[in-house]
């Protein structure tokens, strides 16, 4: 399936959203991620394709992409995303992934590492449409004050008081000791982690270690990207 372009907006410095319109209606859960395909010559080793959270919220209709563009290093693929104009096309294939939230009942910490908020954007961006509620504990660590979605974070919490939002930045870091100083009962609640693979990896390693059951964390992460 091949998306359309319809616009694009820089969410901070250095991060871009990318607007698709789909040639059909979509159905699809908060959360999920598409695999992109998008040729482009000269092709560097990295490749023509990629994975990426769908940011934007399933009621919108639009697939959003939101990512982060290094100054150096940058790969191909990136250059020509970031040389769509509007109207240009991006080949899309299944939806994916189970980075969803099932149960409104149960209490949630997300963990975002920089650009790994976007599928609590969608999530969050979902419910706030719905106008439904969630026991949520977000902790958001960034490089700098530079927050994508701040603005928009600040009214979900607003709408719903049952949203907790702390933002961690540079050269604070989310460790268990800065989780477990949020979270007073860490066996309650189930974690969803998402950002660099590093930074995810090392988070689930600490929470398995302080006891919290495997079905309590979820894990979503983005390879390619450094620590926040
Ligand atoms: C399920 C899933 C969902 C994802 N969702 C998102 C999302 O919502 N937003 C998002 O931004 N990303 C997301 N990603 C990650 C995304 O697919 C890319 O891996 C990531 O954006 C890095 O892109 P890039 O490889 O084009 O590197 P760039 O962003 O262009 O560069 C990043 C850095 O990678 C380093 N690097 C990595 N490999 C090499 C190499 N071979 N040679 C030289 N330097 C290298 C460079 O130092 C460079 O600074 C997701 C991944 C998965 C699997």
């Amino acid at each position: 399936m091949k998306l359309n372009l319809i616009g694009k907006k820089t969410e901070v410095p250095g991060v871009e959203s990318f607007i698709f319109q789909p040639p059909e209606s979509l159905h699809w859960k908060a959360g999920q991620f598409f695999h992109y395909v998008l040729h482009h010559r000269p092709t560097d080793d990295r490749g023509s394709d990629r994975w990426f959270t769908i940011s934007s919220a399933p009621f919108e209709n639009v697939v959003m992409i939101t990512t982060r563009f290094t100054e150096e290093k940058g790969s191909t693929f990136k250059k020509a995303l970031a040389n769509l104009s509007v109207g240009d096309s991006i080949e899309v294939t299944d939806i994916e992934g189970d980075f969803i939230l099932e149960d409104l009942t149960q209490d949630y910490v997300f963990i975002a590492g920089g650009i790994g908020i976007t599928p609590f954007h969608s999530i969050l961006k979902e419910l706030d449409h719905r106008g439904e509620q969630a026991h949520i504990t977000l902790l958001y660590g960034n490089r700098d004050e530079h927050i994508v979605f701040k603005d928009e974070l600040g009214g979900f919490a607003k709408s719903n008081p049952q949203l907790k939002i702390q933002y961690i930045i540079a050269p604070e870091r989310i460790d268990i000791v800065k989780i477990q100083e949020f979270v007073p009962d860490m066996q309650k609640p189930i974690f969803y982690i998402s950002g660099p693979e590093p930074m995810v990896d090392a988070l689930g390693t600490s929470l398995r270690h302080v006891g919290v059951s495997e079905d309590r964390i979820k894990q979503d992460w983005f390879p390619g990207y450094q620590e926040e």
